[in-house]
């Protein structure tokens, strides 16, 4: 078969592949337990639903304009003048087929070839097969300390000729780690002083524990208004509204930078599913408690894996400040983290996510998204998989385990 040079060095996504693992071991009557996923369990807000169906029982489901319906930007308009306290223009927003897709058609619309684009490690596993996707290079930046917020200077130093923008996720995808506000406001004041954009990901920026308040980028600019700005922030109703499956994400930027956008998208894509967007509109127009109340649970479910974390001897966590992942360090049982994740989802039936996907070795990314009986239960399995000290039995749906692998 004869593919393109770039289609044959993109990855496939290993979170939605293991996704399908999880989903297929279970059809199969295995007891499994996903500690892999990257959606919360809440059902999506009835004012979403009601505003969806409203529209779908009209019968008239048509195209809608590339950049989204009026109603849609009007409401993302007003969330980032409540959330951001920026008023934007509808020409500064555009709404895409998830946050995925404002950030794909974002990079085509910025990248020449072979321009690079930073981003600190751990990362998204999507960020560098998206950057290559729109014919970039994608470059992670470590902390040189081993912890997961490299510091400006480090980001400084990996800019070079051919950087055009860098990236930010905070709270962070796999860590969970919040950056600090001085952290974000020296990676603000580094892009406009070499004229770099920056996409702020803000997937997750609601879903923020211990009384913190998520960081608001704009704070940190110094450009006169957003047109001339490189700034970029991007939503999605997915994580905050438990709405991953109506596939509807935005970005805020300068009306350049809109404008070719959404050139892009109308050739690729035209506007998002017009039943997904008006599901959008009545969710941030709605009633905002399952927000807080998403926000409480993950909270609570956070405290019981790192209690349960804690009776680990060997490994090393760093409690998650945000989101719905942990991103523990299993190096002292096994330094290969798709070996060892392997293993897990062999012998115990856990689905974890291997740590390499996100640019850290001997790490595993658990999500504490399920329930807490799937938390507990989870964690109490890989204990009795990878501590010595452990029982020799374990039962496991019924299934008596014995384990003959140390
Ligand atoms: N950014 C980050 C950091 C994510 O974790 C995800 C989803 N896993 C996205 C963007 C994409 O969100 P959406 O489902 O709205 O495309």
């Amino acid at each position: 078969m004869s593919l393109s040079q770039l289609a044959r060095s993109i990855c496939e996504s290993p979170t939605l592949k293991l996704n399908e693992t999880a989903a297929t071991l279970r059809d199969k009557g295995e007891p499994v337990i996903h500690l892999g996923g990257g959606e919360p369990k809440s059902k999506a807000p009835i004012d979403a639903i009601v505003s969806c169906t409203a529209m779908l029982q009209t019968g008239d489901v048509k195209y809608t304009p590339a950049d989204g319906i009026p109603s849609l930007k009007k409401a993302i308009i007003r969330y980032t003048e409540e959330h951001y306290d920026r008023l934007v223009a509808p020409e500064n927003v555009i709404a895409s087929s998830g946050a995925k897709q404002s950030i794909m058609v974002l990079l085509h619309t910025i990248l020449d070839p072979k321009e690079e684009v930073i981003f600190p490690a751990p990362y998204w596993v999507s960020y560098p097969e998206m950057i290559k996707i729109a014919g970039g290079v994608p470059i992670p930046v470590a902390a040189r300390d081993g912890g997961f917020q490299p510091t400006v200077e480090e980001l400084a130093e990996a800019v070079g000729p051919y950087t055009k923008a860098i990236v930010l996720n905070s709270p962070n995808n796999p860590s969970g780690v919040v950056y600090s506000d001085g952290f974000i406001a020296g990676v603000v004041e580094l892009c406009e002083k070499r004229d770099l954009y920056l996409i702020m990901d803000d997937t997750y920026n609601r879903l923020i524990f211990d009384g913190r308040m998520p960081t608001n980028c704009y704070r940190f600019t110094q450009a006169r208004d957003l047109d001339n700005s490189k700034l970029v922030v991007i939503n999605c109703v997915s994580k905050m509204y438990a709405m991953t499956g109506f596939r509807i994400g935005w970005a805020i930027g300068a009306k350049e930078v809109i404008r070719v956008m959404t050139n892009i998208q109308s050739q690729e894509t035209s506007g998002p599913a017009a039943p997904s967007q008006w599901a959008a509109v009545g969710a941030l127009n709605g009633v905002q408690s399952s927000i807080e109340s998403l926000r409480l649970t993950l909270e609570n479910n956070r405290n019981v894996m790192m209690t349960r974390l804690a009776a680990f001897d060997g490994v090393k966590v760093v409690k998650p400040g945000g989101t719905f992942y942990c991103f523990p360090d299993f190096s002292a049982y096994e330094i290969d983290s798709q070996k060892l994740s392997r293993l897990l989802l062999d012998k115990v039936r856990v689905v974890t996510v291997p740590g390499r996907e996100f640019g850290m070795e001997g790490h595993l990314r658990l999500s504490f998204c399920g329930t807490v009986k799937d938390i507990t239960e989870g964690i109490d399995r890989i204990k009795w998989a990878l501590d010595p000290g452990a029982p020799n039995e374990l039962y496991l749906g019924g299934r008596k385990l014995v384990r003959d692998w140390r």
